[in-house]
């Protein structure tokens, strides 16, 4: 379970109720569970640790410094994809020896940024990164490791936004190309300068079940085996994210299930192991706080008008994904024993609930049964935790959101709400 539940018709996090929060630190707010992100790692630590992972956590999925801090004090290495990400790692006080870093179109900057600052692995998706990846690194004079991130065709079955292991997306090289990838640069002087070592996929996000990891991995063994046996020294495989959160109850999904299909395909083959999980452990971990400010009855519906929207957490309107809402303080008669889809509660009225945005996506939930709810009412957006702030932006000029920190019963501001002056400080001082 997460750290989120009501106790005498409140919620909480953790040991404090989250409606003294958000009037203490004001909304909307993003509020994150120290103890969550700690045992979602560690379950997935211990769940694999028969083939002793590097887990990179994936940067992108919540970026906060104190959240990557906490991360590493776990022991978490850190999965990146641009420069910017690499420089939070930094502050955040991570080891960049911990990072690999994916992303198909690295810049010259990004590249001399990371080759300076001597990562652990670059996830090369193109035969032409490759190659500049080695002039660079000639260049530079550091030596770089790398894996080919290849594409093994499955398919996860989630959001076709979030596919990218299939062979139409983007991302990596085909599998059958991957071996032509391997000889040429041996053969080329490119290879002087980075170590083609590894093999890297990333199949997806919210992969809620095992077999899209199993049809992956068994092709990418059978590579490896080949490239091996063409005389390649293959060192890693890194498989990437995607283990899913469960955006209804708020239970993580079982890390050991996933443990049970993927280790025996990846023990005893001499191999260092890295993961990159993201969203499985940050998902069930944040929730995003936001006030209702007015009550409008529409033509065949009820709005809750919001000051939070699509700017600070984009997944519905994106993918149309559903977050279980709920009020921060329901009392006694509103609190449902666990949380479900389809439950209507006695004593709700349907309405949506939308932000202040001028764009008609801008919802968190359409036709939703909630209690009956005032202006000046808190409400939590739950499974806030990836993909929220990361993704949030200032559209229509709205300041973005805190983010508060909670372990145990101390909360910590960990970023200050946004200001106008932070609206506009890049604007200035521009010269003419
Ligand atoms: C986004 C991403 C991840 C994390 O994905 P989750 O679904 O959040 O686990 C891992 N690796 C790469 C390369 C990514 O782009």
């Amino acid at each position: 379970m997460d750290r989120f539940d009501y106790r005498e018709g409140r919620l909480y996090c953790e040991d404090l109720a989250a409606a003294d929060l958000a009037r203490r630190f004001g909304t909307p707010l993003y509020l994150y569970s120290a103890g969550t992100l700690r045992r979602h790692y560690r379950k997935l630590a211990s769940a694999f640790s028969a083939v002793e992972p590097l887990i990179c956590y994936s940067v992108k999925v919540c970026s906060n410094i104190h959240i990557l801090r906490l991360l590493k004090d776990e022991g978490s290495g850190f999965d990146i994809v641009s420069g910017g990400e690499l420089h939070r790692v930094l502050e955040a006080g991570g080891d960049p020896a911990q990072c690999c870093y994916a992303g198909v179109a690295k810049t010259d900057d990004e590249i001399r940024f990371a080759l300076d600052a001597g990562i652990l692995l670059w996830n090369v998706e193109s035969e032409a990164e490759l190659e500049n990846l080695a002039r660079l690194a000639r260049e530079t004079g550091r030596p770089a490791r790398a894996a080919l991130r290849v594409n093994p065709d499955v398919d996860p079955k989630t959001h076709r936004y979030i596919t990218t292991g299939k062979r139409e997306t983007k991302f990596g090289v085909d599998l059958e190309r991957a071996e032509r990838v391997f000889g040429d640069f041996a053969a080329s002087s490119g290879s002087k300068h980075v170590a083609l070592t590894g093999v890297q996929a990333h199949i997806g996000s919210q992969i809620t079940t095992v077999e899209p990891y199993v049809q992956a991995l068994e092709k990418i063994v059978a590579l490896i085996d080949r490239l091996r046996a063409a005389g390649h020294e293959i060192t890693t495989l890194d498989f990437g994210g995607g283990f899913g959160a469960d955006y209804e109850s708020g239970e993580a999904l079982e890390a050991r299930a996933f443990a049970a299909a993927i280790v025996p395909i990846l023990e005893g083959r001499r191999l260092k192991i890295i993961m990159e999980p993201g969203r499985f452990i940050a998902g069930n971990a944040g929730i995003l706080i936001t006030q209702v400010q007015y009550v409008k009855a529409g033509g065949d519906r009820t709005f809750l008008l919001c000051d939070s929207g699509m700017h600070h957490l984009i997944r519905p309107a994106l993918y149309g994904s559903y977050h279980h809402i709920w009020p921060l303080e329901p009392g006694e008669d509103f609190v449902p024993e666990q949380r479900t889809r389809d439950e209507v509660f006695p004593g709700t009225e349907a309405v949506d609930v939308v932000g202040p945005i001028c764009e008609s996506a801008d919802f968190f939930a359409k036709d939703r049964h909630l209690p009956p709810t005032a202006r000046g009412d808190y409400l939590a957006v739950f499974c806030a935790g990836a993909y929220g702030m990361s993704m949030a932006s200032e559209y229509n000029s709205f300041p973005r959101p805190a983010e508060v920190l909670v372990d145990g019963s101390q909360a910590r501001l960990i970023r200050r709400r946004g200001t106008y002056d932070d609206l506009v400080a890049p604007e200035r001082d521009v010269g003419d």
